[in-house]
């Protein structure tokens, strides 16, 4: 059996240079100023100095060291703003914004306004942009016709483009449209055109009338936001089948179950939600933000290879105050949004190194034991995290908009904030952990990788050579010629039950993904940030087939990818990168 000491503990060679380019704090001319050790810290003491304004100042020193010690055991990390920010004059802790556009010039432009100065801070950000009147339409004070969503879209593109957040991230958008919405069918063959909002991830917004119609085969009404009539028909499996071909195609739009979403919305009495963040995974009120945290699962095992509740368990009410602190100290960009945050206090807690803790528990990730699994571990995490919540209610209050909320509504203990769970992608946070991201499969066991101009380096999974040592089948040539192939099942000298533990993303079925992820969004409140991979061999069938099993089993929306179906895949096995 394979140990948490086979993962070791210190940053390793690509976390450091992820820190080091983008996280660690520098003088003007460029120089570093600061060593990863220095940036937990930093962000520790930032963190628990927000007990002062809880009346509990006295606490923060011994927080600071508790904060300090899940990070640096790279057992707790928040999301990348806080990393890069907190303790620092930007002060912009959270990675996830959602801002409202309206149907008029002003609201528009305003919106953009908005959004750069939250990509300048390092945040992501989402938008409905259904309340556009189509392209076509009347435009009164003019007397002209109006150029519809797609258009204005561009413009947000062409502005992220331009502001690339200083240099540090990128900025992502998501870009929402109702299925209803008279643009649809544009929106939905957009990125036809590879060229086009390269700064935006699209979601179709589907409602439960549509899904009704696509399974009756019927034809629904596209309405005019302008004037809330309707004023065309289509035939919803055509629509649904256009957007099966464009995701086979690209990967892009994924779907949103808007109803879903809104099912959940604990503060319905404040507003409907209508977008996310730009992966998906945060649905938010116009105008909302919201911070992150995962915890990394694979140091949650005990050395007899169990799952270490206690130890969980404790991380988890960390987590939570860690977070809730987080919106008390966090510098917004608007006042909107410092109001609308503060009165919900939505935090994300997620994880992220599932795959990995699977690894040591002996379990292969598309194994029923692995999907009862993933339910025990997010309800625990669930539980203890709303348990946690409270008892800050106690202390610190409930958050403002709980009266009338739909935990009140149903007579429910105060809670500290509106939501407490998400399943964050964790894609740079998982590489500072060295681990496994969000609950993805292990992408590769082996991958080569270019150093300086000429080097390739064998990078092989830290579990994976310890195995390979441990059972005595390790070679270098071996670990290369995986790379080359990106999966070992059909390596007949590793024995059967190591090819069933290290099974990768490409191992394993659409359904296998899906299932996963249905077993985690059972216990979150917001949503669960996963990819289903597809082979590229897959069929446009076998695509719809798994849109509407994510919806049969719950999932609120779902991003697919079929190998090889964009010219730029940034991540490929059995490729140099
Ligand atoms: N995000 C962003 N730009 C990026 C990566 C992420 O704006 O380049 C935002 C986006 O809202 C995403 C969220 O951060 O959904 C969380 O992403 P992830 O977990 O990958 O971030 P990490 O904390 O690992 O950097």
């Amino acid at each position: 059996m394979l140990t948490t000491a086979d993962l070791e503990s210190r940053l390793s060679n690509n976390a450091i240079t992820v820190l080091e380019r983008r996280y660690l704090k520098r003088s003007p001319e460029g120089r570093i100023l600061e060593q990863p050790a220095d940036m937990f810290r930093r962000v520790a003491a930032a963190i628990a100095a927000a007990e002062d304004q809880f009346g509990h100042g006295e606490e923060a020193a011994a927080l600071a060291d508790r904060f300090y010690d899940a990070m640096t055991r790279l057992e707790f990390l928040p999301n990348s703003p806080t990393l890069m920010n907190a303790g620092r004059e930007l002060g912009q802790l959270a990675a996830c914004f959602v801002l409202p556009v309206g149907d008029s010039m002003e609201s528009i432009f305003e919106a953009i306004k908005q959004t750069a100065l939250i990509h300048k801070s390092g945040g992501g950000t989402g938008f409905s942009f259904s309340r556009i009147r189509p392209a076509n339409d009347v435009v009164l004070s003019t007397k002209g016709v109006s150029s519809g969503p797609i258009s204005f879209m561009k413009v947000f593109d062409a502005a992220t483009e331009t502001i690339k957040q200083g240099g540090t991230r990128r900025g992502a958008n998501m870009g929402i449209l109702r299925v209803d919405h008279p643009d649809i069918m544009d929106f939905i063959m957009v990125k036809k055109d590879l060229t086009v909002l390269t700064n935006f991830n699209l979601s179709v917004g589907l409602t439960e009338e549509f899904m009704k119609a696509v399974e009756d085969g019927r034809e629904y009404d596209l309405i005019n936001p302008r004037t809330g009539e309707p004023i065309k028909k289509l035939d919803a499996r055509k629509v649904f089948d256009r957007i099966v071909d464009m995701a086979w195609n690209s990967g892009e739009p994924g779907i949103i179950f808007l109803d879903r979403l809104n099912r959940d919305n604990p503060t319905p009495h404040v507003g409907d939600i209508e977008a996310t963040n730009p992966c998906g995974e945060q649905p938010l009120l116009p105008y909302e933000s919201c911070n992150l945290g995962s915890i990394n699962l694979s140091r949650m095992v005990t050395d007899d290879s169990q799952v270490d509740w206690q130890k969980l368990g404790d991380t988890v009410a960390m987590a939570v105050r860690f977070l809730d602190n987080v919106i008390q100290i966090n510098r917004y960009p608007l006042p909107q949004i410092a109001e609308m945050t503060r009165a919900n206090r939505k935090i994300g807690l997620g994880i992220m190194g599932w795959a990995d803790m699977l690894i040591l528990l002996g379990m292969p990730y598309n194994s029923d034991q692995a999907i009862e699994l993933a339910d025990r571990v997010m309800s625990f995490i669930a539980d203890q995290a709303r348990d946690a919540s409270r008892k800050l209610a106690e202390q610190r209050g409930a958050f403002p908009n709980f009266p009338g909320s739909r935990f009140d509504e149903d007579g429910e203990a105060e809670l500290r904030n509106a939501t407490c769970t998400t399943i964050a992608p964790t894609g740079t946070i998982s590489i500072i952990a060295n681990t496994s991201s969000g609950i993805e499969p292990v992408f590769a066991v082996s991958y080569l990788r270019q150093v300086l101009d000429q080097d390739i380096l064998v990078e092989v999974h830290p579990l994976f050579e310890a195995m390979a040592r441990a059972e005595g089948f390790y070679s270098p040539e071996l670990m290369k010629a995986i790379a080359q192939k990106g999966t070992i099942q059909s390596f007949e000298e590793i024995p059967e039950k190591v090819r069933k533990l290290f099974v990768t993303a490409h191992d394993i079925t659409p359904e296998d993904h899906i299932r996963m992820q249905a077993a985690f969004q059972k216990h979150t409140d917001n949503a669960v940030s996963k990819t289903v991979n597809f082979p590229h061999s897959a069929t446009r069938d076998e695509v719809a087939k798994v849109y509407r099993l994510a919806y049969m089993q719950g999932c609120k929306g779902v991003t697919i990818y079929r190998d090889g179906s964009r010219d730029m895949q940034v991540l490929s096995v059995a490729r140099s990168s």
